[in-house]
């Protein structure tokens, strides 16, 4: 199903569904004030519908609104964001009766600092990006330049493994075939598996020097949902206020642990931070290991257990020897 076929789709469904007093809200995407953006909205008004949107740029995980907005909601969500929403159900911070589920089968969305990379241009200078199956075709200066898929699609993206919603109320359109390059999905990860202990440390104290704490990972994030964060905790205090390296790299690594088995892999946390640290080599790596360890994928059962509340015999238990 084409992206206008979809939207005239889901502006049906999602206007009936306020009509019929099935949900309060609805939760989408609609154009943002940048070129090749989205952002998301949040409404119970009818007239809005038609600013909902469907295109290769609808980044959000919007799932992270969830624990906020009381009443029934309808949410539009793409694979990663739709596992989000079962974590949370498996965590019980959301009630599934509560919310109606309208799933988009993904192709994977376009990173807009891949194709500046490529072009050596910056997006606002380009007229066109358009997405046909596996080419990516963009038009600069009237001129057309086609790239692959793989060149242009978000790392995440490149290794996703559940791209259609399993859980929804409606699914709109196929399940979708996703252009996959797990090589170049894993590639930051691996020049980091390279490197000995001594480099990785230089590499994140590099890193964490430049964090400045603007905590936008943490508030895009899904599977961060404490009321109270430690970093804000005062008694005891766990972090110094202070935006130290130490600090910075201590509160990504407690950071990596909460989210241990509810991280989706939807690349939201370093998609958002302002100055580009590559946070998805330390969240997939997390990722690979609860999987390799325990043999479990964040929000595939919502009526499975959260990772860290149950144990096996044939779990792995070094870590308490
Ligand atoms: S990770 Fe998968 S579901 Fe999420 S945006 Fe990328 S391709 Fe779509
Ligand atoms: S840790 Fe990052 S990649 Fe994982 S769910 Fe949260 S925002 Fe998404
Ligand atoms: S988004 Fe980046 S700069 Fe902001 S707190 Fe997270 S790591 Fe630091």
């Amino acid at each position: 199903m084409k992206n206008r076929e979809t939207e005239q789709r889901l502006r049906h469904e999602a206007k009936t569904w306020l009509e019929q007093g099935k949900v309060d809200y609805i939760i989408g995407f609609e154009p943002g004030s940048l070129k090749f953006t989205t952002t998301p909205l949040i409404t119970k008004d009818r007239d809005d519908i038609n600013r909902l949107v469907i295109n290769p740029f609808i980044v959000n995980n919007l799932s992270v609104y969830l624990t906020e907005i009381k009443g029934r909601v309808g949410i539009i969500t793409k694979g990663c964001d739709n596992r989000s929403i079962i974590s949370l159900i498996q965590d019980n911070q959301v009630v599934r009766e509560n919310i109606v589920i309208m799933g988009i089968p993904c192709p994977g969305l376009i990173d807009l600092s891949k194709v500046e990379l490529w072009l050596g241009r910056d997006r606002d200078e380009l007229d066109d990006i358009t997405r046909d199956g596996d080419r990516v075709v963009i038009t600069v200066d009237g001129k057309e330049r086609e790239f692959s898929a793989t060149e242009v699609l978000f790392d995440n993206c490149l290794s996703c493994e559940f791209p259609t919603p399993q859980e929804y109320d409606v699914l709109l359109g196929e399940a979708s075939s996703l252009v996959t390059d797990k090589i170049a999905s894993r590639k930051k990860i691996e020049t980091l598996e390279a490197m000995s202990q001594e480099q990785r440390w230089q590499f994140w104290k590099g890193e964490f020097s430049r964090c400045i704490k603007c905590y936008a990972c943490r508030s895009v994030c899904p599977a961060c949902f404490c009321n109270r964060c430690f970093v804000e905790e005062t008694e005891p205090q766990w972090l110094l206020p202070v935006p130290r390296w130490q600090e910075n790299l201590m509160f990504q690594i407690i950071r990596n642990i909460h989210v241990a088995g509810r991280c989706t892999d939807c690349g939201e946390c370093e998609r958002v931070c302002p100055v580009n640290i590559p946070l998805r080599s330390l969240t997939k790596k997390m990722y690979e290991l609860v999987d390799d360890l325990f043999h479990y994928q964040a929000g595939m059962d919502k009526s499975a257990p959260p990772l860290l509340t149950a144990y096996e015999y044939t779990d792995a238990e070094d870590f308490i020897r």
